[in-house]
């Protein structure tokens, strides 16, 4: 897709702050550090509209991407840090679940995972949880240029394995250093937004 407007339109904290014109929406959900926002950046050729490194302890927001007026990019706030209090995790917690619980305009997810290591049971638990919301999930299986050509279907296979992924999610090596994967991507997420 030729991204030629894309902004963010507002960072929330609650359920009141969404954007209520109606767009699809579409969820980043990841760990922390994977390289979510590198994935939003790559997909609308941006170098940095998404925050790139985003540090623990910062507030912790919904971010919402308006995408040529079509559809939100949503980036959800990262998980796995180990350094997070049980009161930041629960503050969390409360976050995303208020958001998926209600949103109707969501359409999809896509869950960034490192391809060089077995998803972590964070990954696990968000992609069960994705599913508990019966919303179909898009794995991007980023960080390919960090891997031999070699490895890429044993490592694709692990992830699968590992998440138990469901026959009709998708799995899409990415890189957002060389943009592989990129039309692919689009290709994948574009349907849950017409
Ligand atoms: P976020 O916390 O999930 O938003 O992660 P970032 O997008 O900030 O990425 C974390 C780090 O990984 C940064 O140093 C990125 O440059 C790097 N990174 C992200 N994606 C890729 C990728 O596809 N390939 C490589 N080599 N590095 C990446």
């Amino acid at each position: 897709m030729k991204v030629i407007n894309a902004e963010i339109v507002i960072s929330a904290v609650s359920q009141k702050q969404y954007p209520n014109d109606r767009l699809p929406e579409i969820a980043l959900a990841g760990r922390s550090n994977v390289g979510k926002s590198s994935f939003i950046n790559k997909m609308i050729n941006r170098k940095s509209l998404a925050r790139t490194s985003s540090k623990p302890g910062k507030t912790q927001t919904l971010n919402f991407y308006k995408i040529n007026e079509m559809f939100y990019f949503v980036d959800v706030p990262g998980y796995g840090y180990a350094k997070v209090s049980k009161k930041e995790r629960e503050a969390w917690g409360r976050m995303i679940e208020e958001y998926f619980v209600s949103r109707e305009n969501l359409r999809a997810a896509a869950l960034v995972i490192d391809i060089r290591h077995d998803p972590t049971v964070d990954d696990v638990k968000m992609y069960q949880f994705l599913k508990f919301y019966e919303l179909p999930v898009v794995v991007i299986a980023t960080k390919l240029d960090k891997i031999s050509k070699g490895k890429r279907s044993k490592h694709l296979q692990a992830i699968i394995k590992k998440l138990n992924l469901n026959s009709e999610d998708a799995i899409i090596p990415f890189s957002s250093e060389t943009a592989e994967g990129k039309d692919e991507a689009w290709r994948t997420l574009l349907p849950f937004i017409k």
